[in-house]
Order: structure tokens, then sequence, then C-alpha cells
């Protein structure tokens, strides 16, 4: 079923009864040419991308849960392109021009706003930091404005300006960064895919490879042995765990991070606000809701929950900046798991089993991610050679030094 004005408006005559299922929900076959493990976003995104560019589509997405029960239906909803090296940038900005045209596209309303993200800075060391960061955005082309107090403060008045801990000096402001929908993106790939042929097949864990001879035959589930002459793992929080079933031991630890949501407001918050002297970051949904978030709750866990400490630790972050979200109340909070690499960067590459490709290591922003990280995965996994935005994603760049440490933070996952 195609969506637009046409079909909305038949089907508000007809009562919505007219609404066909929005993808098909597959028994899984013996055999296919393509695994792809993991319904998140970016193995939806893959397996779309698999279809629609390279024709290929005897293809499964497995699935152990239900798709969008993983990170991309937990997170905060924020995209951007704001990196500072060059193989990031280019990277990200392929992403965000994804996005651009995502919803005409895979025709799903994915709610892409491209209403703004500005990074607050607090002292002349910061704001120098943030110079060079757009500097090197606007020399690859992307959008960037460094923003003086004034400036931010006709931008947004309601932030404490003249009574804070951390005084506001200015901003780094992308305009084109905002939010999208996120559960919406899972479901309008998925759509995508199934309708090209794809298998979506859920509540299918895979729990082992078969491996002859150094490559992988297909992999044992929870549904059955399945069949394939090429696998991709893109199982996020869970990397670490499927690539040891495979005998692979990857620069990956998990962490949870957390994300909250407050009681519905009047319109307030109009683009994405992160405070710079913690980790605070904050935007307003449609439903007026407030969603937040904060640091890694600092330990390693495969647990989709949080703990209290970094619930008071985000909510003073926000009280930093806007002490009027004091009197809210909050209405829901969760965990995800994040596959924190040792440099912060991702990987998209081949492993050293042949057939076997692995997407892992988004850290905490993977989201924004999605589109391209599909994209470059499908190129990957298609052709078998990396697609050039994508082609420093390296898994063995731990090995020969080349590692891409965005924020300079070291080997040290937690902090990226
Ligand atoms: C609280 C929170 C806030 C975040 N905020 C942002 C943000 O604002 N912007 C941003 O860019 N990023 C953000 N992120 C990060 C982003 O959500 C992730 O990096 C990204 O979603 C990961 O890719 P994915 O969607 O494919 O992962 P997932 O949705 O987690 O998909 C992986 C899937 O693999 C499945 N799986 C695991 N093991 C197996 C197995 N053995 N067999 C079969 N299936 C398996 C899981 O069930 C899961 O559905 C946030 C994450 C969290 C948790």
């Amino acid at each position: 079923m195609r969506y637009s004005i046409f079909s909305l408006a038949r089907n508000a005559l007809g009562g919505h009864k007219g609404w066909t299922p929005t993808w098909r929900d597959a028994e899984p076959k013996q055999a296919y040419d393509i695994l792809i493990i993991g319904g998140g976003g970016h193995g939806l995104a893959t397996a779309y991308y698999l279809a629609k560019e390279h024709g290929l589509t005897n293809v499964a997405v497995l699935e152990k849960s239900w798709i969008g029960s993983g990170n991309v239906g937990r997170n905060t909803t924020i995209v951007r392109s704001n990196y500072m090296l060059p193989e990031n940038i280019r990277f990200y900005e392929w992403s965000m021009k994804l996005w651009e045209g995502l919803e005409q596209d895979f025709n799903y309303n994915a709610m892409v706003s491209q209403r703004g993200v500005l990074n607050l800075y607090h002292s002349d060391g910061q704001r120098d930091a943030f110079a060079r960061r757009g500097n090197a955005m606007r020399l690859s082309g992307v959008d960037a404005e460094l923003l003086d107090r004034e400036q931010v403060r006709r931008m947004l008045p309601f932030l404490n300006f003249d009574d804070a801990r951390f005084p506001i000096q200015g901003g780094l402001l992308q305009r084109r960064g905002g939010t999208v929908r996120h559960d919406a993106v899972a479901w309008g790939y998925a759509r995508g895919a199934s309708d090209r042929g794809v298998d979506i097949v859920q509540n299918c864990e895979v729990k082992g490879f078969v491996v002859e001879n150094g490559r992988v035959a297909g992999v044992e589930t929870s549904r059955g042995k399945i069949h394939a002459k090429k696998i991709g793992i893109a199982v996020a929080g869970n990397s670490s765990r499927v690539a040891a079933m495979a005998g692979l031991r990857l620069p990956i630890e998990s962490h949870v991070l957390q994300a909250f949501v407050s009681e519905g407001l009047k319109p307030l918050i109009p683009n994405v606000i992160t405070f710079g002297a913690g980790h605070f970051y904050i935007s307003q949904s449609d439903k007026g809701g407030l969603v937040f978030g904060g640091d890694l709750d600092g330990y390693k866990s495969y647990a989709q929950r949080g703990n209290l400490p970094v619930v008071q630790d985000v909510c003073e972050g926000g009280m930093a900046i806007m002490p009027m979200i004091g009197r809210l109340r909050l209405l829901r909070g969760w965990g995800g798991i994040m596959d924190m690499t040792m440099d912060g960067s991702p990987i998209i590459d081949k492993t050293p089993i042949e057939g076997l490709y692995l997407n892992a290591g988004w850290c905490y922003g993977g989201f924004k991610a999605t589109p391209a990280a599909g994209w470059c995965f499908a190129h990957l996994i298609a052709r078998d050679e990396p697609f050039p935005a994508a082609s420093a994603f390296r898994l063995d760049r731990f090995a020969r030094g080349a590692i891409l440490d965005e924020k300079g933070q070291g080997a040290q996952p937690n902090l990226h």
C-alpha cells in the first residue's frame, strides 16, 4: 500500500478499515543469500538498501525480539552531523543527506524535523574548541554557526543566563540537525524492505554460527538452522556477545544509557539543546513531552535499564541550564545497551571469517547514523568493498594505530 493524502482520505471515509499491515511478519526459510542479524534501525536499513540499491532480495532480517525493541526505539531521537574529524564528518553528513530525502524515498512519515541542534559553551576554551569544530564542518561543506550569548538569549530566552553556576557564553548551532521519530524509522525501513521481498523474522534469536573451512555458512537460531552465503551482524549493544559466538573478540564494551520523558507541555523548546558544562541534552516531542538524557550509567552491563544516581545527575544538568524544569513531572525513563568502542567511532567492515560482516560500535550516536550505516553496510555486503564514506571505519584500525578519537579521550570507552 502506498501512503498519500488520497489513501488517508479514502481510509478516513471508510472508517479506517482498509489499512493493511505495514510489513510482512515472515516465517524463516531454510536458506537465504544474505542474513542480517538484528532488527534494529541499522539491520532494517541494511536490508532495505540491499533490496533497493543492489537488487538483492533473497534476504532475511533475524530479530530475537520484536523489531524496534532495541536502541532504535529507545533513543532520544537526535540527528546531526556536527563532527570534527574528516572521516566522521563525511559519514555523518552522508547520513544527514539521506535523512533529508528519507520520507519520500521510503514513503513513510518518520517525522524528520530539522529544528536545529545547539551546543552551549560556557568558557573561552570551550568556545575555541567549538569554533574549531564549526570551522572543520564548514570546510567540509556542512552548515555551522557560532552564536554569542546575546544571539542564544534571543533564540532561547528561558535559559539560565544571569544566575548560573556555569554561565552560558554562546553556542554552536547546526540548523540542519534536529530530531526524527525513532520507531517510525524502524517501521519505514521494515516496510520498504518487506515490500521488496525481504523476510523480516521476529522472535528468532541467533545462538551460534555455522562456519565451514573459514567461511560462514549459516546460523543456529531459536527457530532452527538457517543457511546463508553472507551474514551481517547489526546487533548494537549485543555486538560482543554475538561476535563471540563466531569466536571473535571485539574492541567494544557494552554500557547502559538512559533516556527520560516528562509530562506533556505546550510548545516550549524549539530545537535540540545540549549543556556544555555537564552531560545533558533535551528536545520537545510533538506530543509535548520533554525528551532528555545525559551520561552513561558508568558500568558495563547488558541490562536495558539504569539506576537512580544517573537520573539525579541528568536532572541536575537540566536544572543548571533551565531551572524551570524542576517543576515538571517525569513520566517515563528507560535504558538501552550501548556498544562503546575504544575510540568512540564505529566499525563497518568485514571480519576475519569470510562472508561474515560487522556493523557495530555506535556508542550513543548510532541513531543519526541509521541511513548511512544501512547504506554503507549494504554496499559492503553486496560488493565486498567499502562505500567511500565509511572506508575508515575498519576493525583493524586499533591494531594499526589509525584510531578515530573524535573527542580525544583515549582508549576509555565510557568517556566517548
Ligand atoms: C537512551 C538512548 C539514547 C540515545 N540517543 C541517541 C540520540 O539522541 N541520537 C543518536 O544518534 N543515537 C542515540 N542513541 C544511540 C542509538 O539509539 C544506537 O546507536 C542505534 O540505535 C544502534 O543501532 P540499531 O538501531 O541497529 O540498534 P538496536 O535497535 O538495538 O538493534 C539491534 C537489534 O539486535 C537484536 N539482537 C541482539 N542480539 C540478537 C541475536 N542474538 N539474534 C537476533 N537479534 C539480536 C536486538 O534485539 C535489537 O533489536 C541512544 C541510545 C539510547 C539507548
